[in-house]
């Protein structure tokens, strides 16, 4: 290889030109228009979600969802600690204490077998992250959640197009469970708009708020469908909703979502297959994808046996032009949390932050190219 394996290049396929130019002619390019509305009906037939609502990240879609649930200082919020900040950022913004549970020992989901032990009478809500778009086990969150009166809400950032099939046997759209979900459309998620995400509401009771909040508080969206005869300041809010030229490129990836889908699916495949023997040595773990879960193929991550062990593989790589990146420092650790917390002990968080590796992962990944990182991981281990 004569070039860096990048770890992740942005995917365009279709009309995004096309449909960013359409919204630029037709002369709207603020947010809720037509290709605003295109976006939200094709999510709302495909997956059923109640409904949805495009924000111009998946950061402002969890904010909206911590407003809904109206938390509020003093209110605690049960989330993992390996997650991305904005997990539990967007609910620290409306005063929330945030009570960190561990993930699972063979997954970096949170273990939801640990999640009544942290339920206090100041508990309101649980947030719940697909990691990799595989699901946490809805049921028995669901379970939880119900008895203690709380609600859950999914960050599905990285869980576009995967599913969660419970007891029942039905097979659920991740984002269509909780009360509350959030999307990520980040250049780095399978379906992206460069920034971008969208707030799902299963639950109707937030329906007609959620318009609202996404609306800077006022009831516009309200007055153009006709049902108020004016519009004013009703509510806090903000500006949640992103411009038509983002809605624009969206639609364009969603047309092409099933394509998407296949080939990534294929790499992952790919992936696997060439790093099975070395799992099956015990030399590494490959992803552990349980039996209630899908697999969207949102990510390959690799995890090594030690900090030190995935240093040095990570440098390895490097070295031989490959892109790879470790990533979530577990948020229980962090600066601002320590300063006016006490520090836990959250070790399957600690193992997944110090050893798991994820591996360039996008699109047009080509053939040869997983085929050489796969070399390389085996080299790595020969010696
Ligand atoms: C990417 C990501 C986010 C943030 O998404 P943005 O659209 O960049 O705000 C939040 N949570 C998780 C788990 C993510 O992977």
């Amino acid at each position: 290889m004569d070039k860096e394996i990048r770890f992740n290049r942005p995917v365009i396929l279709g009309n995004e030109i096309e449909y960013i130019k359409e919204s630029i002619l037709e002369g709207q390019i603020s947010g809720n228009g037509k290709f605003t509305k295109k976006c939200h009906s094709y999510f709302e037939d495909k997956y059923g979600f109640k409904k949805c609502l495009l924000t111009t990240s998946c950061t402002d879609a969890l904010e909206m969802a911590a407003i809904l649930c109206e938390i509020k200082p003093g209110d605690e919020v049960i989330a993992p600690s390996y997650t991305f900040v904005s997990t539990v950022n967007a609910f620290i913004l409306r005063g929330a204490k945030i009570v960190f549970c561990d993930s699972r020992s063979d997954h970096p989901c949170i273990d939801e077998g640990k999640i009544k032990e942290l339920i206090t009478t100041k508990t309101k809500a649980i947030v719940v992250v697909h990691y990799a778009g595989v699901a946490c086990d809805m049921d028995e969150v669901m379970d939880i959640a119900n008895e203690n009166k709380l609600f859950v809400i999914e960050d599905a950032a990285q869980a576009i197009d995967s599913y969660y099939t419970g007891r029942d046997g039905i097979k659920k759209p991740l984002g269509s469970i909780g009360q509350l979900a959030a999307f990520s459309f980040h250049e780095t998620k399978n379906i992206i708009s460069g920034e971008g995400g969208m707030l799902v509401v299963n639950d109707e009771r937030f329906e007609k708020r959620a318009e609202i909040i996404w609306e800077k508080g006022t009831n516009r969206s309200a007055f153009f469908k006709g049902e108020v005869d004016k519009y004013g300041w009703v509510d806090i809010g903000s500006s949640f909703l992103p411009s038509e030229i983002i809605a624009a490129f969206l639609y364009a990836q969603l047309e092409n979502l099933e394509q998407i889908q296949n080939k990534r699916k294929v790499i992952w495949n790919r992936y696997y297959e060439g790093l099975k023997s070395l799992d099956e040595q015990g030399k590494l773990r490959l992803a552990n994808i349980p039996e209630f879960s899908s697999n969207n193929a949102h990510m390959f991550y690799v995890v090594c046996k030690s900090f030190k062990e995935r240093d040095s593989l990570l440098s390895f790589l490097k070295k031989n032009q490959i892109s790879a990146v470790f990533h979530y420092l577990s948020l229980h650790k962090s600066a601002y949390h320590l300063a006016g917390n006490p520090l836990v002990d959250l070790p399957y968080s600690d193992h997944h932050s110090e050893c798991l590796i994820r591996l360039p992962f996008y699109y047009e990944l080509r053939e040869n190219e997983i085929d050489f990182i796969i070399s390389k991981i085996e080299e790595f281990y020969e010696c």
